[in-house]
């Protein structure tokens, strides 16, 4: 489905936003309260239900040979008699059973034009989703998809559901076409809006781009500094101590270990009962099993738990970066960092597979965004190259001259030339603000 290409996809374009179902009260006279949790994952069954059914359908038409295209106007009709005969199609949103519909029109479809295998079964997992459509009013060209902001609270509105709670930073302004609501294995509601993409509809910023109040007035100190960056430690050029981020507690590096493993055992069970079961399916009906082991609920729970822990882990992280991009740019008028987007593989001791792999990156792409909000502060980002092997005080390169390069276990190391004694990151990090320094002479 993923890989389908549609005539108007050009020219649409899609958000993703957050969004916080609750309890809401509908007020049409009555006083009618909605679960907005349960209406949508009522949704999700009832629409993997009807996807299920409209295939068994068309499998016993294929059965019998009938060579008949059923066209998506054939499955509206189909739609309000389903929904006649069963009370529960009735409280969930009719275009989300319309969507489906088509979605298993493009199944077939997919089949057809061998770009996909027969369509299967679908079943409920941890994460789902389901497509309403907005319907467009021809006078005013609105659509009932729409967004709201009442004392500066943003809502969407959404068939059904009525008006849920939604987070993000920018929204469109033209008519919404779909909206997909999804709920995430970490737990999370998301709602992705189709927009047709006109000159008219530019996007908006959701919240008013708050003014920094500090922005203009962060006061200039006329201190430059060279970082070595190894997340979480970063050494600094000048008298201040390593600063360790705190990325992770023991604990919760402790428990995601632990979900990891067990992910990892749940992943093989599931897989070895897949095989022994497509084995017992082929013996007896000569097909595989409609079961797949990613479907096992064991393994569904070890998978989000994961995402889960995985996900406070970086939030947690984003967190910290932040507090102290912003303490560094208070601090320093010239940063210098190494240009890591270069060649990482340069710098010999970051090898190591952690979550710090990407880490670096983000961190400096913060600190230059910042920088560009104050006049006078800027971020300088220079060769990595030997930054950690050269002395600083006389400019020798270990592993020339017949010495050896220093191993990633070497934190502390005396110049063979000039005899001084080094800290290995401290002095990378004074290194590193020498070439920054020099890059801006060079310059002017
Ligand atoms: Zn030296």
């Amino acid at each position: 489905m993923a890989k389908r290409k549609q005539k108007n996809e050009k020219s649409m374009k899609s958000y993703r936003l957050r969004i916080y179902p609750k309890v809401v009260e509908v007020s049409k006279g009555t006083h009618k309260t909605v679960d907005q949790t349960a209406l949508i994952e009522e949704t999700f069954d009832v629409t993997c239900w009807f996807y299920n059914q409209l295939l068994t359908i068309q499998k016993q038409r294929y059965a019998e040979d009938i060579n008949v295209r059923v066209s998506r106007n054939d499955f509206t009709k189909l739609v309000s008699a389903y929904r006649k005969a069963n009370p529960r199609l009735k409280d969930v949103d009719s275009t989300a059973l319309q969507n489906t519909c088509v979605a298993l029109v493009r199944a077939y479809d997919n089949f057809f034009q061998k770009r996909a295998k027969f369509p299967k079964f679908h079943k409920r997992r941890f994460t789902n989703s389901y497509t309403a459509s907005g319907r467009i009013a021809k006078t005013t060209g609105k659509s009932s998809i729409h967004f709201t902001n009442e004392n500066g609270d943003y809502q969407i509105r959404l068939p059904k559901l009525g008006l849920v709670d939604i987070k993000g930073s920018r929204f469109p302004t033209g008519p919404i076409k779909t909206a997909t609501i999804t709920h995430e294995s970490t737990g999370r509601y998301y709602v992705s809006v189709q927009v047709e993409r006109t000159e008219l509809n530019q996007e908006k910023p959701l919240h008013p781009v708050s003014k920094r109040a500090n922005n203009a007035d962060i006061a200039l100190t006329g201190k430059v500094v060279g970082l070595d960056i190894n997340i979480p430690h970063i050494d600094f050029s000048d008298d201040h101590p390593v600063k360790r981020l705190e990325l992770e507690t023991p604990e919760e590096a402790k428990h995601l270990r632990l979900w990891e493993r067990r992910l990892a055992r749940r992943r093989l069970i599931a897989k070895q009962k897949q095989q022994q079961l497509d084995h017992q399916v082929q013996a007896k009906l000569g097909t595989d099993s409609d079961w797949y082991w990613w479907e096992s609920k064991s393994y569904q729970e070890a998978k989000q738990h994961v995402a889960k822990l995985k996900a406070h882990q970086a939030h947690r992280r984003d967190l910290l970066f932040q507090r102290f991009t912003t303490q560094l740019i208070q601090e320093y008028d010239t940063i210098v960092v190494e240009d890591l987007s270069v060649n990482r593989m340069l710098k010999d001791h970051r090898h190591a597979k952690h979550i710090s792999e990407i880490s670096p990156n983000r961190f400096i792409t913060m600190l230059e965004y910042k920088a560009k909000w104050h006049d006078g502060k800027r971020v300088i980002r220079v060769d990595p190259k030997f930054t950690s092997q050269t002395c600083y005080d006389c400019g020798f390169v270990m592993g020339t001259e017949g010495t050896e390069k220093l191993g990633l276990n070497v934190r502390e190391w005396t110049c063979p030339k000039c005899h001084v004694h080094h800290l290995r990151d401290k002095n990378a990090a004074r290194n590193i603000l020498k070439r920054g320094l020099d890059s801006i002479s060079e310059e002017s």
